[in-house]
């Protein structure tokens, strides 16, 4: 099939990339022409592990393109992906206006039937709007679908090319059969393909981020109780996760969740809701809970020091949302940064892909060091934000060795106090003793 994606960030390369690898025609277009100039050099812009191979790959069998050029793209393809961001907006709801946009320009360069699909995260009722935005500029016939995406930053291709559901939505019953034809080279199989109308397809992918968003904080907040009534988290997640009803996933508790998707979905579901007259309790709770976590790694570290930080130094690893990726937006790391530069402390930080993301941002108010043992030189305080790999079982010798006073912030619980303990560390961590 031809198919053209609009938006080639974290979601809109790794679609384009695989269908491009099942043998689809797929022109990447976006309005971001540094981004397209590093693609079309064969430089990939975002770390995901195995997608600078998937790309190059399929670019070199001339099945995967890329430009700028929004209209030609439309002009060429049988179906249009929109993949452009969705930002929240200053109100909690979702910033519409790239979709709407895009959805315009594909309007005026309709040539025949296509099928529009959105693989953005889109409130509910957007699937209308952009039927009724095409529908104004073009007499052509078309399908509008919902394609909600569901993939993971750091394991997306695997999501992508293996995925555990395809949720595709619409009221048009050919852009269906479209659809049902574009992805069944992908769950050949099972059938794992939710056929729905665009409504329901919508509201589902906010529906799994808010359940999801909706276990961290739930065990969050009972992180927090544990430590209040001397119990130890640890103990209590495996236990509770053993129970088939419940499973061990999305239960670890730690400094809150970030990345481009919890926060700001959750807020607009939050937002949706109020606008048809519903109170979403429940997930307004796991919002609120996770503003509160995010603050906790710093509370404990500014506690540890009697409130007094200035001239301290602290040392931070791991500055992305999540490991295996450069996303920091929204990164709990971030809010530990800004907590420790205001009270005065020096911040020594390292991560093995966001560092150059954190430093656009911040600048040389932090200290960005070449390896993380060089991060933890001089330091009064070392805090694990992101559970890389090589965070995990790294020298303590060493770092005892390097550290000024050696305390321990374990922000992921992945560390083991016994023996940090023993090796005459004070060690803290999540919702444990
Ligand atoms: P991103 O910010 O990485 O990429 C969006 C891209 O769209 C950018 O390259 C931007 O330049 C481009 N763009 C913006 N306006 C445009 C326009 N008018 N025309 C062409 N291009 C335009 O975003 P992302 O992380 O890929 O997310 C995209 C959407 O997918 C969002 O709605 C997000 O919620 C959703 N989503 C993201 C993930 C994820 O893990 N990142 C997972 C599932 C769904």
């Amino acid at each position: 099939m031809k198919l053209a994606v609009i938006g080639t960030g974290y979601v809109g390369l790794v679609a384009g990339a695989g269908f491009a690898d099942f043998g689809n025609d797929v022109h990447c277009v976006d309005v971001d022409e540094s981004k397209i100039a590093r693609l079309s050099r064969g430089e990939v812009p975002i770390y995901e592990p195995g997608l600078d191979a998937l790309i190059a790959s399929n670019a070199k069998a001339g099945r995967l393109t890329f430009s700028t050029d929004v209209a030609a793209a439309v002009r060429g393809a049988e179906v249009v992906i929109i993949a452009v961001g969705t930002p929240p907006a200053a109100d909690g709801s979702a910033d519409l206006s790239a979709v709407f946009a895009v959805a315009e320009t594909i309007g005026k360069n309709m040539n025949g039937y296509k099928v529009v699909v959105t693989k953005s995260t889109v409130p509910v009722g957007t699937a209308d709007r952009i039927q009724q935005i095409i529908g104004r500029v073009t007499k052509e016939p078309f399908g509008v679908a919902s394609n909600p995406e569901f993939l993971k930053e750091g394991a997306a291709i695997e999501d992508f090319m293996k995925p555990d559901r395809v949720v595709i939505g619409s009221n048009d019953a050919r852009a269906l059969e479209v659809l049902r034809r574009l992805y069944s080279a992908f769950v050949r199989t099972n059938d794992r393909i939710h056929a729905m109308d665009a409504r329901s397809a919508e509201l589902t992918k906010y529906a799994a981020n808010a359940m999801l968003a909706t276990r961290i904080s739930f065990m969050n907040d009972l992180a927090v109780l544990s430590e209040k009534l001397g119990a130890d988290i640890e103990r209590v997640r495996k236990a509770v996760g053993a129970d088939p009803r419940i499973g061990p996933k999305f239960l670890f508790p730690g400094v809150g969740f970030g990345g481009s998707c919890f926060p700001k979905d959750i807020s607009a579901l939050i937002h949706t809701a109020e606008g048809v007259g519903h109170e979403l309790a429940v997930v307004r709770a796991a919002e609120e809970v996770n503003k509160r976590q995010k603050q906790l790694l710093g509370d404990k570290i500014r506690r540890h020091f009697d409130g007094a930080l200035e001239g301290r130094t602290v040392a931070v690893w791991g500055l992305a949302f999540k490991p295996q990726t450069d996303d920091i937006r929204e990164a709990p790391a971030l809010v530990l940064i800004d907590m420790l530069l205001e009270a005065g402390a020096k911040v020594r930080a390292h991560d093995p892909a966001a560092m150059d993301n954190v430093r656009a941002l911040v600048g040389d108010r932090v200290t960005f060091t070449e390896t993380m043992y060089q991060a933890t030189e001089g330091a009064d305080a070392l805090a694990l934000v992101t559970e890389w790999h090589e965070y995990r079982q790294p020298d303590f010798n060493r770092i005892k060795g390097l550290m000024r006073t050696p305390a321990l912030f374990d922000g992921r619980n992945v560390w083991d106090p016994k023996d940090l303990r023993s090796l005459g560390f004070k060690y803290t961590g999540i919702g444990r003793p």
